[in-house]
């Protein structure tokens, strides 16, 4: 691991400005992505701003009925709060079917929002990636891409987003709410919070230098079943190789998002439109346009079977 200077902020908006001030610097939260990054000296920051005593771990209600999701809240906390358990049940089941208690309980809500990916060859600093060192190439197409994405791919990188709650998320039309540097704020749509990789692998986030994340929002709650299906090789302790969340209405109509196929929660609200037909249509649609290669071709099917088991676990409930 590589020397790094040390601060505790005070306030959101001392550590955005710190944060701008000195290259290289980045935040830390609970830790458990960054700091193995930094052992493998595949992050090598020079500054750590842990903003833990910020105070950004409350779970409050908003007017117009939806909630707000301190930054800070640990993973173990949001699953379990009631009103998440009520209301956005999808949530609660990403979360727990992601990492392990004890992770959960360190991990945090914006830590996993910007988790990185777990594609093999990032982590072989012997390898080129270009997510890893833009230019350097990309040792996972041709090489072995099991885990990897079938859609939003580019030449230039095929790894997936390996979070269970940006899945929930993008289901529920969640808002990233940031401040800058400069103390102005906003709030980010989900859908626009992870980019695809174009040229710019290395590029994931919509967040400029320095931006901070305070909170996540979700809107009011929306009637239905709420369903997080994740497939695994193991049965627990393990990434997805793809997840299905869902929000499935007694008429059949509701919301679909998929998880383990792109380098962002893949979600279309045209394809949802199909849901009433059965899943090939949702899939059809939802995955058009997918280059699978030929490790992971398995996974469009996959997709379309584990949607195929909500859809009929839905009609049972
Ligand atoms: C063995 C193992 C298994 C796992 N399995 C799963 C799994 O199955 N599913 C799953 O979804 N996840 C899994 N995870 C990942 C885990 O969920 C993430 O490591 C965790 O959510 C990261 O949160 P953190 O608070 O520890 O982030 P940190 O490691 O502290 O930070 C991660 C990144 O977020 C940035 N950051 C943190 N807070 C802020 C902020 N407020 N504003 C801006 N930037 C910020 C940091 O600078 C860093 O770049 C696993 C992790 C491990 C180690
Ligand atoms: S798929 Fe992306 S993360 Fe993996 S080696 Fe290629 S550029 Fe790097």
């Amino acid at each position: 691991m590589r020397p790094f200077t040390y601060e505790r902020a005070t306030s959101a908006a001392d550590a955005a400005a710190a944060a701008a001030r000195t290259q290289g610097a980045k935040f830390i939260a609970g830790g458990t992505n960054l700091l193995d990054l930094m052992k493998l000296e595949i992050e090598t920051p020079v500054h750590l701003i842990d903003v833990n005593g910020l105070g950004l771990d409350r779970i409050e209600r908003v007017s117009g009925g939806g909630l707000r999701i301190g930054a800070l809240v640990r993973n173990t906390d949001l699953a379990a709060n009631d009103r998440v358990r009520r209301d956005y049940g999808v949530l609660s089941r990403a979360l727990l079917a992601g990492a392990s208690g004890q992770l959960r309980n360190k991990a945090t809500t914006a830590g996993n929002l910007l988790q990185r990916t777990r594609c093999p060859y990032f982590y072989d600093t012997n390898l080129p990636c270009n997510k890893r060192k833009p230019g350097s190439g990309c040792a996972a197409i041709g090489g072995y891409s099991r885990q990897l994405g079938v859609i939003g791919t580019s030449d230039a990188c095929i790894a997936t987003n390996p979070s269970d709650m940006n899945v929930a998320l993008r289901l529920l039309d969640a808002q990233v709410e940031t401040v800058r540097p400069d103390g102005a704020t906003r709030a980010i749509p989900i859908a626009e919070f992870h980019l695809l990789p174009g040229s710019t692998p290395h590029v994931e986030t919509a967040l400029a230098t320095g931006e901070l994340i305070t909170a996540v929002t979700l809107p009011e709650p929306l009637g239905g079943e709420h369903f997080y299906h994740k497939v695994r090789d193991r049965a627990s302790y393990a990434f997805a190789l793809i997840s299905v969340a869902a929000i499935i209405r007694r008429d059949g109509s509701g919301r679909v998002a998929v998880g383990g196929v792109a380098p962002k929660p893949w979600r279309s609200e045209a394809a949802e439109g199909e849901l009433r037909r059965g899943a090939g249509p949702v899939v059809s649609q939802l995955l058009a346009g997918a280059k699978p290669t030929h490790h992971n071709e398995f996974k469009v099917p996959l997709v379309e079977r584990t949607l195929a088991s909500v859809m009929n676990e839905a009609r049972t409930a």
